[in-house]
């Protein structure tokens, strides 16, 4: 039997509605508006289109947004001096620096100078300290997104095998801890993981976080499993389109590269998990939808805390 695809849009729109009613809450009972703040360095087309989708969102949703856009040369210290400008900014509840920042730039002191009460990202090493310990805290947005999607699908988790593909600060690393907040048993996989298909294959669920088109076939697959796929991988070349899919799908893909120049394949290939999970997430149409949406669940959580709402 084909696996059931679980439809990001869906459960996106209903927390993006759910925002949308807090937020008018919070305006007409207590005079707040979430504002978030988006910084972005550079000329990295991708990160235009995220800024200008997560700007967008904060407008559908009511919540106050500001896109600064700074020159390829500005200086670390000219950063970190609008990071702390943002962080003393009493009506700023979010702080969000997009990444990738230009090689000059050291990410991680620009991250650790965000006010992690801010930190709508979750990459603040206080952040990620107190999900470690499983405490209250901003969670990054991708991997509580999964939940969201796992949660609202109702795919149980308690007491399950998870194994997470990939060990990145942005999607691995935090979706294991989350996993292991709603008690399932995790196991981490990364490049230097032995005989990972033996791992996988004796998963209940599978995330899959690596960054290569398709990577995760029918062998490394549990019959019925559930799969997530959060990889987002550009694919060009017409001729490499039957490795993930098939059918009415092949075809689409297809038609997609002849008008667009390209499509989106997941790093789980797609056929195969058709043919072998019991639930999957499409790629587009699935955990990508949730980022932004969390993204703006976090600037509402940071902006109620920052008044002990
Ligand atoms: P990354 O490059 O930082 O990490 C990739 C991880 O994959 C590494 O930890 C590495 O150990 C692992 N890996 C590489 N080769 C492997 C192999 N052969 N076997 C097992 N593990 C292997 O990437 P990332 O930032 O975590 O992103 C992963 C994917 O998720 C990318 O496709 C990215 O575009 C996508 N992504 C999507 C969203 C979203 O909103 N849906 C957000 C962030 C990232």
């Amino acid at each position: 039997m084909a696996a059931k695809i679980l439809s990001g849009r869906q459960i996106a729109d209903a927390i993006k509605a759910e925002i949308a009613g807090e937020v008018r809450e919070l305006r007409t009972a207590k005079n707040i508006i979430p504002a978030l703040t988006a910084v972005r360095v550079g000329d990295d087309a991708a990160s235009a289109v995220y800024v200008a989708n997560k700007v967008s969102t904060c407008e559908e949703l009511g919540i106050i947004s500001e896109h600064r856009h700074l020159p390829t040369q500005t200086s670390e210290l000219q950063l970190l001096d609008i990071v702390n400008e943002l962080n003393r900014a009493p009506d700023i509840d979010g702080i969000l620096v997009q990444l990738p920042l230009p090689k000059h730039i050291d990410e991680a002191r620009i991250l650790d100078a965000i006010d992690p009460n801010k930190d709508v990202d979750g990459f603040h090493p206080i952040n990620v300290g107190r999900l470690s310990q499983g405490r209250q805290s901003l969670v990054p947005c991708t991997p509580a997104g999964v939940i969201q999607i796992l949660k609202r699908s109702g795919v149980e988790i308690a007491g399950k095998n998870a194994a997470v593909i990939g060990r990145s600060n942005i999607v691995g690393k935090p979706m294991a801890a989350l996993l292991l907040q709603e008690n399932a048993t995790v196991t981490i996989c990364h490049s230097r993981t032995h005989e990972l298909s033996s791992i996988t294959s004796k998963a209940d669920i599978i995330v899959a976080a690596i960054g290569r088109p398709g990577f995760v076939t029918a062998d490394h697959i549990r019959e019925g499993a559930v799969v997530i796929d959060v990889g987002i991988n550009s694919v060009s070349d017409p001729t490499r389109l039957s490795e993930f899919f098939e059918g009415d799908e092949l075809e689409k893909r297809l038609t997609a590269i002849e008008k667009r120049g390209a499509t989106l394949v997941g790093d789980v290939c797609h056929k195969d998990a058709m043919n072998k999970a019991g639930v999957f997430t499409p790629v587009p149409g699935g955990v990508g939808l949730l980022t932004i949406a969390m993204l703006m669940r976090n600037t509402v959580d940071a902006a109620k805390a920052r008044r002990d709402i």
